[in-house]
């Protein structure tokens, strides 16, 4: 199913749910702005290669509109429409002062130099300068970007519009960035995890998980829950796929990966097939890179007994109801990977205060958020008798639905 179908299909039951009519769920849904353009470079070899950027504004009722930027080979329209869909129930879940947005370019950025990536990333600024700003859409980094295309794009940003920290997050800490925030999603995850586990009597300590994907999340998450004395069992990336039944000693595992370009050939561990990795036997199975890798195909073969959704969609509706069914409990996208535009705007506020907080702050702070999140998405479940799911989407429908309204419709 394609992401923006599925995304769809939960705001339509949300909007259900709640009661919502037809031309408020219209007014909702309809994006807000969508942007495709031109990019292209001249490559190191001098030859020219062409790409196409996106930019879709989802909704902006409660806020400036908020969301990462993602360089890959499948970021496409309809992919960036239902991120950016999803970024705008998040914000609201998390009860941040925005909207949602999302950004993407068509490219493998392993297959593009330093140099073509700050060529590419400046033409696309160059192309939608005009339609971000501060208080209009705030990008931040995805897949496949990180705190140096952040700081290409406060710079390409700045020539236009003068030196503006605050219109990207995910910053350098050298030009404005927020300490904390490059953890903060994988941080944000273990938080609310852990509160998921207290509610069923457990703990990270006692539980097995089984992370795919180590990127910036599945690394964060994996190291927290090492810390917290999880067993982490195993763990994939596009390299391959690495478990030890005893738990996977997970800096040296870190270390590994930064050195050798994967988790591929780590020693302290046995190879697995990364296909066989959401099948692995564990507590707690945490998908943390791409979308839509949990279906209709593989989720009845599933053996964990909680889901986190560290990554954007990762589970289809069809897995989904398998889940429900299994009795196998998911916390969903919007409220478990919160925890990095939660920080990005810890970051902002301290860029438009012009006052930086310590980490201790901006942790303590991420922990109450996703912590009131998670509280009020249970409140949702306990009024509308669903699941953790719907109770997000009807949480972050409803807080947008209300913004909607109050600002009313003259024109
Ligand atoms: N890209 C991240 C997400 O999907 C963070 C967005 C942000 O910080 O604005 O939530």
């Amino acid at each position: 199913m394609k992401p923006l179908e599925a995304t769809n299909r939960y705001f339509r039951q949300a909007v259900k749910i709640l009661g919502i009519d037809s031309k408020l769920e219209r007014s909702l849904l309809i994006p807000f702005r969508e942007i495709k353009v031109e990019c292209t470079i001249p490559k190191d070899d001098g030859t020219l290669q062409s790409f196409v950027g996106f930019r879709v504004q989802h909704d902006n009722s409660r806020g400036p509109m908020k969301g990462g930027i993602r360089y890959h080979p499948e970021a496409d329209p309809d992919e960036v429409n239902a991120l950016a869909q999803l970024m705008t129930w998040k914000t609201a879940v998390a009860n941040l002062p925005y909207g949602g947005a999302k950004g993407g370019i068509g490219c493998n950025p392993r297959d593009l130099s330093i140099h073509e990536l700050e060529r590419l990333t400046r033409i696309f600024i160059q192309k939608i300068h005009n339609v971000i700003g501060i208080h209009t859409d705030v990008p931040a980094p995805d897949m496949g970007t990180n705190a140096q295309t952040m700081a290409w794009i406060l710079d390409e940003y700045s020539k236009f519009h003068g030196y503006s920290p605050a219109i990207v997050t995910g910053k350098p800490l050298d030009l404005g960035g927020s300490v904390g925030r490059e953890a903060a999603t994988g941080r944000g995850v273990v938080y609310v995890t852990e509160a998921l586990l207290a509610d069923h009597g457990k703990s990270i300590s006692n539980q097995t998980f089984v992370i795919q994907g180590f990127g910036n999340v599945g690394q964060h998450t994996a190291q927290l829950l090492f810390e917290a004395k999880g067993r982490v069992k195993a763990v994939s990336d596009i390299t391959g796929a690495v478990k030890n039944d005893s738990g996977l000693d997970i800096p040296a595992l870190m270390k590994h990966a930064q050195e050798n370009g994967g988790v591929k050939g780590f020693k302290l561990g046995d190879p697995i097939d990364p296909s066989s990795i959401l099948m692995e036997d564990c507590d707690v199975l945490i998908p943390a890179a791409l979308g839509g890798v949990l279906n209709g195909e593989n989720a009845n073969n599933v053996k964990a007994r909680f889901i986190i959704e560290a990554g954007n969609h990762p589970i289809e509706p069809q897995a989904d109801e398998i889940f429900a069914k299994k009795g196998i409990i998911v916390l969903p996208d919007i409220l478990a990977n919160s925890g990095g535009v939660t920080v990005s705007y810890f970051e902002w506020v301290q860029n438009k205060q012009g006052f930086m907080w310590d980490e201790e702050k901006v942790n303590m702070e991420l922990q109450r958020y996703i912590t009131n999140a998670y509280n009020s998405v249970k409140e949702s479940c306990k009024t509308h008798n669903c699941s953790l799911r719907m109770g997000a989407f009807t949480l972050g429908v409803e807080r947008v639905a209300r913004a909607t309204v109050l600002r009313g419709w003259e024109a």
